[in-house]
């Protein structure tokens, strides 16, 4: 039996999001399901991980896990992705940052994972296979269609406790993130509590001026952030990168000769960005100028310049530092996306500048997006931000006002489980003690 240890810890939790944590149950000896979040760059040639960020930061949930027998899952990519790989160079990575022995099974469900989990010991962690490769994980659908999945019925045999660390994959409605909380008491681990804080914190008072810098290439996820964060007061400043700079430089002059550079379907998006402009025209930032490749060399185009083939591959250096003043004047700085294409040489001038301004800025600053924390880790700049979010979609989605499932999930079973009594009495531990 998993008891509550204490009263329920209301202040851990988010304004919005009443869930349980850590505090709130014993975890020594008890057979848990970890969910964590450890999707990493990886390559595909020789399976080795490029970057362990997300791995690193789990290590918090698994220090306060050392006495309990951890199963460990995660998805890494997804089916037809060539890094939709096992999750064993994972397990061998997690052993680096932790004190447990660490095994790994290839096998998410059948006989050998059941078996394996069962043996699992206290003070030992069992990395599961990508949890992907079993495909009802890969459904998104209601919690209700969730629960009747194999892999949620099997584990809730299988374990005493959920806890879900997975904040990066949230904004996602899956089986082992909606549908185990469902059937299992469940709770969040340190890093979702953490990042949730974090990011919650810019949606109530952020200290002001408050500046966002957006760039990446996924227009069709940084809108709505935009949209959500003017509309309800939450930004003084927007200052536009990558490939949302150029949609709004089109929005501003349809005339601007903007060549190859926008994605093939962007006119549908064209009609939100037009309507930003006009109802907060003022607060928008786009590129003053561009940069473009010319014989292999990199060339600053100021707008009324532009070449009319090519695509603008980063923000002109007049751009950056228009947008370091901006940044070095804020209480507050939120960055997600790059502001080029930092991948080619030379045209990551403008990300890494910016990263720079917002490194020497010692408000409250905010870096998220698998693109742009990859680099400011190359460039060992992560201890630099007082937060960097392990999330992309789930960071966005909470900034553009949206609910996360995998969260709200968390807030249902600690109603359920506030209404058993603080007590969760289901399914206690077998195997070898
Ligand atoms: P993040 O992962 O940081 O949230 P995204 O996934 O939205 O960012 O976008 C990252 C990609 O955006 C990078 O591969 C980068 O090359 C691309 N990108 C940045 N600027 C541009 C640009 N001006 N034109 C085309 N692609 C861009
Ligand atoms: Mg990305």
């Amino acid at each position: 039996m998993v008891a509550v240890s204490r009263p329920m810890s209301k202040e851990s939790s988010s304004k919005n999001y009443d869930f349980l944590t850590l505090d709130d149950v014993k975890t020594s000896g008890k057979r848990i399901f970890l969910r964590v979040d450890i999707n990493v760059p990886i390559d595909p040639s020789t399976d080795e991980i490029l970057d362990d960020t997300r791995i690193r930061a789990i290590s918090d949930t698994l220090k306060e896990l050392e006495d309990a027998r951890v199963i460990l899952g995660s998805h890494q990519s997804r089916p037809g992705k060539d890094d939709f790989t096992s999750l064993e160079p994972h397990a061998q990575r997690i052993a680096r940052y932790c004190s447990q022995d660490v095994s790994f099974v290839d096998d998410v469900m059948g006989p050998l994972a059941r078996q394996r989990i069962l043996r699992v010991k206290p003070g030992e962690i069992l990395v599961l296979d990508n949890l992907r490769f079993c495909s009802e994980e890969n459904l998104d659908d209601k919690p209700e269609k969730l629960v009747k999945t194999h892999l949620v019925k099997r584990f809730a045999k299988l374990f005493d406790l959920n806890v879900n660390d997975a904040f990066a994959t949230a904004h996602r409605s899956q089986p082992s993130l909606v549908g185990l909380p469902e059937v299992l008491p469940s709770v969040a681990g340190r890093l979702t509590e953490r990042e949730l804080k974090a990011v919650s914190m810019l949606l109530v008072n952020p200290a002001r001026p408050c500046v966002y810098v957006l760039g990446g290439s996924k227009f069709e996820d940084k809108i709505p952030v935009m949209e959500h964060i003017l509309a309800k007061g939450k930004a003084d400043k927007v200052l536009l990168g990558g490939v949302p700079g150029k949609v709004f430089l089109r929005a501003m002059n349809p005339d601007i000769p903007l060549g190859d550079s926008l994605p093939p379907d962007i006119e549908k998006e064209m009609d939100r960005a037009r309507s930003i402009l006009k109802n907060y025209g003022d607060q928008i930032q786009a590129p003053i100028d561009l940069a473009y490749a010319m014989k292999g060399k990199r060339i600053d185009c100021s707008l009324n310049s532009l070449p009319n083939d090519g695509a603008a591959l980063d923000v002109g250096m007049r751009t950056v530092e228009k947008y370091a003043k901006l940044i070095e004047g804020a209480a507050t700085v939120v960055a997600n996306g790059p502001l080029g294409v930092f991948e080619r040489d030379g045209f990551d001038l403008g990300t890494r500048t910016v990263l720079e301004s917002i490194a020497k800025n010692n408000g409250y600053t905010v870096i998220g997006g698998g693109h742009l924390i990859g680099l400011a880790s190359m460039e060992g700049m992560e201890t630099k931000f007082k937060h960097v979010s392990t999330a992309g979609g789930a960071m966005l989605s909470l900034l553009a006002g949206q609910r996360l499932p995998g969260v709200d999930a968390l807030v249902r079973a600690a109603a359920r489980m506030r209404a058993e009594g603080l007590q969760i009495t289901k399914h206690t531990s077998q195997g070898n003690q």
